[in-house]
Protein backbone atom coordinates (compact mmCIF):
# COMPACT_ATOMS: atom_id res chain seq x y z
CA UNK A 1 0.00 0.00 0.00
CA UNK A 2 1.37 3.30 -0.76
CA UNK A 3 1.03 6.52 1.80
CA UNK A 4 -1.51 8.30 2.78
CA UNK A 5 -1.36 11.98 1.57
CA UNK A 6 -3.90 14.70 2.85
CA UNK A 7 -3.90 18.17 1.03
CA UNK A 8 -5.26 21.92 2.84
CA UNK A 9 -4.86 24.22 0.09
CA UNK A 10 -6.30 27.71 0.62
CA UNK A 11 -5.48 31.61 0.57
CA UNK A 12 -2.80 33.47 3.02
CA UNK A 13 -4.21 33.68 6.34
CA UNK A 14 -7.28 31.13 6.40
CA UNK A 15 -5.04 29.03 9.21
CA UNK A 16 -3.68 26.14 7.12
CA UNK A 17 -0.69 26.16 8.73
CA UNK A 18 -1.82 25.69 12.33
CA UNK A 19 -4.53 23.88 11.20
CA UNK A 20 -2.07 21.15 9.30
CA UNK A 21 0.34 21.00 12.58
CA UNK A 22 -2.39 19.97 14.98
CA UNK A 23 -3.89 17.69 11.92
CA UNK A 24 -0.86 15.56 12.04
CA UNK A 25 0.18 15.58 15.52
CA UNK A 26 -3.59 14.02 15.74
CA UNK A 27 -2.52 11.57 12.98
CA UNK A 28 0.78 11.30 14.29
CA UNK A 29 1.90 11.58 10.73
CA UNK A 30 4.57 14.15 8.93
CA UNK A 31 3.48 17.85 8.11
CA UNK A 32 4.87 19.85 5.35
CA UNK A 33 4.04 23.45 4.02
CA UNK A 34 5.19 23.90 0.84
CA UNK A 35 4.88 27.90 1.01
CA UNK A 36 8.64 27.61 2.47
CA UNK A 37 10.01 26.21 -0.58
CA UNK A 38 8.20 29.26 -2.64
CA UNK A 39 9.65 31.31 -0.28
CA UNK A 40 13.00 29.97 -0.13
CA UNK A 41 13.31 30.78 -4.00
CA UNK A 42 12.28 34.28 -3.36
CA UNK A 43 14.29 34.68 -0.42
CA UNK A 44 17.54 33.33 -3.30
CA UNK A 45 16.46 35.81 -5.84
CA UNK A 46 16.61 38.63 -3.37
CA UNK A 47 19.90 37.41 -2.30
CA UNK A 48 21.27 36.96 -5.09
CA UNK A 49 19.64 40.11 -7.14
CA UNK A 50 18.27 37.57 -9.78
CA UNK A 51 16.34 39.09 -12.95
CA UNK A 52 13.96 36.40 -12.51
CA UNK A 53 11.17 37.59 -15.05
CA UNK A 54 13.74 36.72 -17.84
CA UNK A 55 13.44 33.23 -18.45
CA UNK A 56 17.31 32.47 -19.59
CA UNK A 57 18.18 34.02 -16.28
CA UNK A 58 15.57 32.01 -14.49
CA UNK A 59 16.77 28.92 -15.80
CA UNK A 60 19.95 29.31 -15.36
CA UNK A 61 19.66 29.81 -11.48
CA UNK A 62 16.96 27.50 -10.66
CA UNK A 63 19.75 24.91 -12.09
CA UNK A 64 21.61 25.63 -9.17
CA UNK A 65 19.31 26.00 -6.56
CA UNK A 66 19.53 23.39 -4.23
CA UNK A 67 16.54 23.58 -1.29
CA UNK A 68 15.74 21.00 0.73
CA UNK A 69 13.19 20.35 4.31
CA UNK A 70 15.87 18.65 6.76
CA UNK A 71 14.19 17.04 9.85
CA UNK A 72 15.61 18.67 13.02
CA UNK A 73 14.14 17.05 16.47
CA UNK A 74 10.56 17.29 15.84
CA UNK A 75 10.01 19.95 13.09
CA UNK A 76 11.47 20.44 9.49
CA UNK A 77 13.50 23.28 8.89
CA UNK A 78 14.48 24.67 4.95
CA UNK A 79 17.88 24.58 3.85
CA UNK A 80 19.23 26.24 0.64
CA UNK A 81 23.11 24.71 -0.54
CA UNK A 82 23.09 22.88 3.06
CA UNK A 83 22.51 26.07 4.97
CA UNK A 84 19.07 26.38 7.37
CA UNK A 85 16.87 29.57 5.97
CA UNK A 86 13.93 28.73 7.98
CA UNK A 87 14.59 32.29 9.85
CA UNK A 88 14.85 34.73 6.90
CA UNK A 89 11.72 33.49 4.93
CA UNK A 90 8.49 35.00 6.98
CA UNK A 91 9.02 38.80 6.52
CA UNK A 92 5.69 40.96 4.04
CA UNK A 93 8.90 41.11 1.25
CA UNK A 94 9.30 38.08 0.76
CA UNK A 95 5.79 36.83 1.10
CA UNK A 96 4.92 39.13 -1.80
CA UNK A 97 7.68 38.06 -4.06
CA UNK A 98 7.46 34.14 -3.52
CA UNK A 99 3.50 35.40 -5.25
CA UNK A 100 4.88 36.97 -7.97
CA UNK A 101 7.36 34.97 -8.33
CA UNK A 102 5.76 31.63 -8.04
CA UNK A 103 3.87 32.36 -11.06
CA UNK A 104 6.55 31.09 -13.30
CA UNK A 105 6.32 27.93 -14.81
CA UNK A 106 9.82 26.81 -14.48
CA UNK A 107 9.77 27.46 -10.61
CA UNK A 108 6.59 25.50 -9.74
CA UNK A 109 7.97 22.53 -12.02
CA UNK A 110 11.55 22.85 -10.11
CA UNK A 111 9.90 22.44 -7.01
CA UNK A 112 7.25 19.28 -7.73
CA UNK A 113 10.16 16.28 -6.77
CA UNK A 114 11.35 17.84 -3.93
CA UNK A 115 7.45 17.61 -3.03
CA UNK A 116 7.00 14.41 -4.65
CA UNK A 117 9.70 12.74 -3.23
CA UNK A 118 8.83 13.32 0.44
CA UNK A 119 5.27 12.06 -0.12
CA UNK A 120 7.23 8.22 -1.15
CA UNK A 121 7.89 7.60 2.09
CA UNK A 122 5.67 9.03 4.96
CA UNK A 123 1.92 9.79 5.64
CA UNK A 124 1.87 13.40 5.18
CA UNK A 125 0.05 16.39 5.61
CA UNK A 126 0.77 18.78 2.92
CA UNK A 127 -0.49 22.22 2.76
CA UNK A 128 -0.28 24.75 0.21
CA UNK A 129 -2.48 26.44 -3.16
CA UNK A 130 -2.24 23.41 -5.56
CA UNK A 131 -1.79 20.37 -3.34
CA UNK A 132 -4.85 18.82 -4.33
CA UNK A 133 -4.90 20.44 -7.81
CA UNK A 134 -1.53 19.71 -9.64
CA UNK A 135 0.94 18.15 -7.34
CA UNK A 136 -0.98 15.78 -5.41
CA UNK A 137 -4.39 14.92 -7.45
CA UNK A 138 -4.48 11.28 -6.47
CA UNK A 139 -4.37 12.32 -2.27
CA UNK A 140 -6.56 10.69 -0.10
CA UNK A 141 -8.49 13.59 1.43
CA UNK A 142 -8.29 17.17 -0.25
CA UNK A 143 -9.22 19.97 2.01
CA UNK A 144 -9.81 23.34 0.85
CA UNK A 145 -9.65 26.06 3.91
CA UNK A 146 -10.73 29.80 3.48
CA UNK A 147 -12.30 32.70 5.44
CA UNK A 148 -13.50 36.21 4.97
CA UNK A 149 -10.80 38.40 3.44
CA UNK A 150 -11.34 41.23 7.27
CA UNK A 151 -11.02 38.02 9.33
CA UNK A 152 -7.68 36.43 7.68
CA UNK A 153 -6.41 40.05 7.20
CA UNK A 154 -6.80 40.24 11.53
CA UNK A 155 -5.10 36.96 12.48
CA UNK A 156 -1.87 38.06 10.00
CA UNK A 157 -2.08 41.36 12.33
CA UNK A 158 -2.32 40.01 15.53
CA UNK A 159 0.26 37.60 14.67
CA UNK A 160 2.52 40.44 13.84
CA UNK A 161 5.23 41.63 16.04
CA UNK A 162 5.72 45.04 16.97
CA UNK A 163 3.99 47.98 17.15
CA UNK A 164 4.29 49.83 13.89
CA UNK A 165 2.27 47.34 12.34
CA UNK A 166 -1.52 48.56 10.59
CA UNK A 167 -3.86 46.17 9.34
CA UNK A 168 -5.03 48.27 6.17
CA UNK A 169 -1.78 47.53 4.66
CA UNK A 170 -1.80 43.79 6.09
CA UNK A 171 -5.77 43.35 4.24
CA UNK A 172 -4.41 45.10 1.17
CA UNK A 173 -0.80 42.84 0.87
CA UNK A 174 -3.26 39.83 1.36
CA UNK A 175 -5.75 41.29 -1.24
CA UNK A 176 -3.18 41.89 -3.62
CA UNK A 177 -1.18 38.16 -2.85
CA UNK A 178 -5.10 36.30 -3.37
CA UNK A 179 -5.51 38.06 -6.69
CA UNK A 180 -2.12 36.78 -8.07
CA UNK A 181 -2.16 33.58 -6.59
CA UNK A 182 -5.85 32.72 -7.64
CA UNK A 183 -5.15 34.04 -10.94
CA UNK A 184 -1.94 33.42 -12.45
CA UNK A 185 -2.16 30.74 -15.42
CA UNK A 186 -0.12 28.13 -13.95
CA UNK A 187 -1.32 26.03 -10.95
CA UNK A 188 -3.81 29.10 -9.80
CA UNK A 189 -5.38 29.14 -6.20
CA UNK A 190 -8.79 26.85 -6.27
CA UNK A 191 -10.32 24.11 -4.63
CA UNK A 192 -9.85 20.68 -6.90
CA UNK A 193 -13.31 19.36 -7.81
CA UNK A 194 -13.01 16.43 -5.45
CA UNK A 195 -11.55 18.97 -2.11
CA UNK A 196 -13.84 19.43 0.86
CA UNK A 197 -14.52 23.15 1.32
CA UNK A 198 -14.29 24.55 4.81
CA UNK A 199 -14.90 28.03 6.28
CA UNK A 200 -12.70 28.86 8.77
CA UNK A 201 -13.91 32.48 9.04
CA UNK A 202 -16.17 31.56 12.32
CA UNK A 203 -14.89 27.90 14.23
CA UNK A 204 -11.57 27.63 16.07
CA UNK A 205 -8.72 25.88 15.26
CA UNK A 206 -9.68 22.70 16.85
CA UNK A 207 -13.49 22.67 15.35
CA UNK A 208 -11.89 22.87 11.92
CA UNK A 209 -9.40 19.81 12.60
CA UNK A 210 -12.60 17.67 14.46
CA UNK A 211 -14.49 18.41 11.46
CA UNK A 212 -11.15 17.35 8.85
CA UNK A 213 -10.70 14.21 11.49
CA UNK A 214 -14.38 13.14 10.92
CA UNK A 215 -14.19 13.21 6.85
CA UNK A 216 -10.77 11.32 7.06
CA UNK A 217 -12.21 8.84 9.16
CA UNK A 218 -14.73 8.03 7.06
CA UNK A 219 -12.66 8.18 3.46
O1 LIG B 1 1.70 29.62 2.21
P1 LIG B 1 2.56 30.85 2.13
O2 LIG B 1 1.81 32.10 2.40
O3 LIG B 1 3.80 30.74 2.94
O4 LIG B 1 3.03 30.90 0.60
C1 LIG B 1 3.76 31.98 0.07
C2 LIG B 1 3.45 32.12 -1.41
O5 LIG B 1 3.96 30.97 -2.10
C3 LIG B 1 1.96 32.16 -1.77
O6 LIG B 1 1.43 33.46 -1.77
C4 LIG B 1 1.92 31.53 -3.15
O7 LIG B 1 2.13 32.48 -4.15
C5 LIG B 1 3.10 30.60 -3.16
N1 LIG B 1 2.70 29.19 -3.04
C6 LIG B 1 2.32 28.54 -4.19
N2 LIG B 1 2.01 27.21 -4.15
C7 LIG B 1 2.06 26.53 -3.01
C8 LIG B 1 2.43 27.19 -1.80
C9 LIG B 1 2.72 28.54 -1.86
O8 LIG B 1 2.25 29.16 -5.26
N3 LIG B 1 1.80 25.23 -3.00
Amino acid sequence: MGTRIITIDGPAGAGKTTVSKLLSQKLGCVYVDTGALYRGVALEIQRQDIDWENDEVLDVFLKDLDLNFVRQKDRLILTSSGKDITKFIRTPEISMLASSSSAKPQIRAALLDIQRNIAKTKDTVFEGRDMGTVVFPDAAVKFFLFADLSVRAKRRFDEMPGETKDISSVQKQMKIRDDNDSQRKSAPLKPAGDAIEIDASFLTVEQVVGKMLGFIEEA
